[in-house]
């Protein structure tokens, strides 16, 4: 018996000792896990210098390619029909409505003709219903255009235009269009988690005017403008020096000032300025020279639109709280970096928004007790330790510097097609890069690791002559803007 109990003792302590060994060797192998799959991640999305100039290239390549015909490139290159970017002297009470993403604004401007500058302007804000995004073109517009109304109805008599005017508005409609004028454009295709089938391939001036005329609202669409497209004339009517427009927010896209002649597709009348303002929709860009995980390949997969905006959805704000989300499930399904459980949670699409991946990123506590509080409110994972808290703000980083790198990338691209990348061409003068959209604006180690990049990638000489300039909605007033340019009421319109 005593012998037995003995025996029994000495097993049962043995046992403990494994168990602890195990404890050990399963610490050790998940931080081990966890790294490996961190390391692994990191190379994927690595972006030296050189690749980012190989990606510029491509950029250039793919530009050329969009702007000698219709279909030639997955950048599809638009011609704004805006010729004319707005000089200083518009004048009158004129609109915008700016629809592009998670919220839309509405504005009402008024200028002061020459020199006079804006002398008022006011706006109103909404989000749109997430039923909205996937439901028809009618009720989309008619929300829009019920939210107009609103405005109009609530406005001071000094706005009200003179006997026999109509009112007239800037649409920004930040989705890609074909223009047909500069107030008409049929939809190509929705972005940034919108899927309305029935507007596309319409002329979503009309869909806008329809909803208008039902819901009461006397207004003409005298501009129908892109973000981009509304920022760079934004931009330009304060600062002369602008000639590229570059958002980041929900989704991204650029504009640029082109040469009429270098624009092969375009077989209408030369305009008189001799230049045609672009917008790229640069989200759509792909090249092999792009650092692509299979965290992205997965996202695309399950995306509303597989294979396209592939640039947008490693560079925007609406993919990569989703990117870290991804990585961070592996490393809890493979490395159990937050314990036996995969917290459920984590398994959600689209759970961790930029905006708080951001603030993780930011965390300077010495505790990283924003990155702790997020995963508890939004994943509800408490009690992470130190070492987990690092890796998340690890993760944050490489995922946001790839991002902000490839987008300086493309910022080379274009100014490479414009021919100003080198101390000779650029003749020394300076070009402002109009930038908006709140990625930008509020991600600080994106923005300045998108402008650091830019002035490496430029070099020492070249570093002053391209500037960036956060246009603060822009887009809203430079749509006012054109609508102002391209009245029904101004005479001479050269
Ligand atoms: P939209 O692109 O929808 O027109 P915005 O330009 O305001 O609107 O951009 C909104 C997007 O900006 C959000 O979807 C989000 O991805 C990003 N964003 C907003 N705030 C922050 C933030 N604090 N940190 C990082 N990204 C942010
Ligand atoms: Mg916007």
């Amino acid at each position: 018996m005593k012998k037995a109990t003995v025996g029994a003792v000495v097993v049962g302590s043995a046992a403990v000792v494994a168990l602890i060994v195990r404890h050990r060797m399963r610490k050790t192998s998940k931080w081990g896990r966890a790294k490996a799959i961190l390391k692994e991640f990191e190379e994927k999305c690595a972006t030296p210098d050189a690749k980012l100039k190989q990606v510029a290239d491509a950029m250039t390549v793919e530009m050329h390619a969009g702007l000698a015909s219709e279909g030639g490139s997955k950048l599809k290159m638009l011609i704004s029909y805006v010729d004319n970017l707005p000089t200083g002297d518009e004048e009158g009470v004129f609109y915008a409505l700016d629809l592009g993403g998670t919220n839309f604004r509405v504005l009402r401007v008024q200028l002061g003709g020459k020199s006079g500058g804006i002398i008022h302007q006011e706006f109103a804000e909404a989000s749109i219903p997430p039923n909205l995004m996937v439901g028809s073109s009618e009720a989309l517009f008619d929300y829009i255009a019920a939210e107009l109304a609103k405005f109009v109805a609530a406005e001071e008599e000094k706005f009200h235009q003179p006997p026999g005017r109509q009112r007239e508005l800037g649409f920004t409609f930040s989705f890609p269009i074909m223009q047909t004028s500069i107030n008409s454009g049929t939809l190509i295709r929705w972005t940034k988690g919108f899927s309305i089938d029935d507007t596309v391939g319409k002329d979503v001036v009309a869909e806008l005017e329809k909803a208008m005329h039902r819901q009461g609202v006397d207004m003409r669409v005298s501009a129908l403008v892109n973000d981009t497209v509304g920022t760079l004339a934004g931009g330009r009517f304060s600062n002369k020096d602008v000639s590229i427009a570059v958002i980041l927010g929900t989704g991204t896209n650029a504009a640029y000032v082109e040469r009429a002649q270098a624009i092969p597709k375009w077989n209408g009348p030369l305009p008189k300025s001799g230049e045609m303002v672009i917008n790229m929709e640069w989200g759509n860009f792909r090249s092999s020279h792009l650092p692509l995980t299979e965290y992205d390949h997965a996202m695309d997969t399950d995306s509303l639109n597989p294979g396209e905006q592939i640039f947008e959805k490693i560079c925007s704000g609406m993919y990569l709280g989703e990117i870290l989300r991804r990585v961070l499930l592996r490393m809890a399904e493979e490395a159990g970096i937050f314990g036996d459980e995969v917290p459920p949670k984590l398994k959600n699409s689209f759970i961790l928004r930029t905006p708080e991946m951001s603030a993780m990123h930011h965390d300077t506590s010495s505790d990283l007790r924003v990155v702790g509080d997020k995963l508890k409110d939004i994943l509800e994972i408490s009690n992470t330790c130190l070492k987990t808290r690092r890796l998340v703000v690890e993760l944050c980083n490489i995922v946001a510097t790839r991002g902000a790198r490839l987008a300086a990338a493309g910022v080379l691209g274009i100014v490479k097609k414009m021919g100003r990348d080198t101390p000779e061409e650029s003749g020394q003068e300076t070009i402002v890069v109009a930038m908006d959209g709140g990625l930008y604006e509020h991600y600080t180690e994106y923005r300045k690791c998108l402008e650091n990049s830019l002035v490496g990638l430029l070099g020492e000489e070249m570093s002053t002559s391209i500037v960036f300039k956060h246009a603060n909605d822009g887009s809203g007033i430079g749509a006012a803007l054109l609508a102002a340019s391209n009245s029904l009421y101004v005479e001479d319109r050269s």
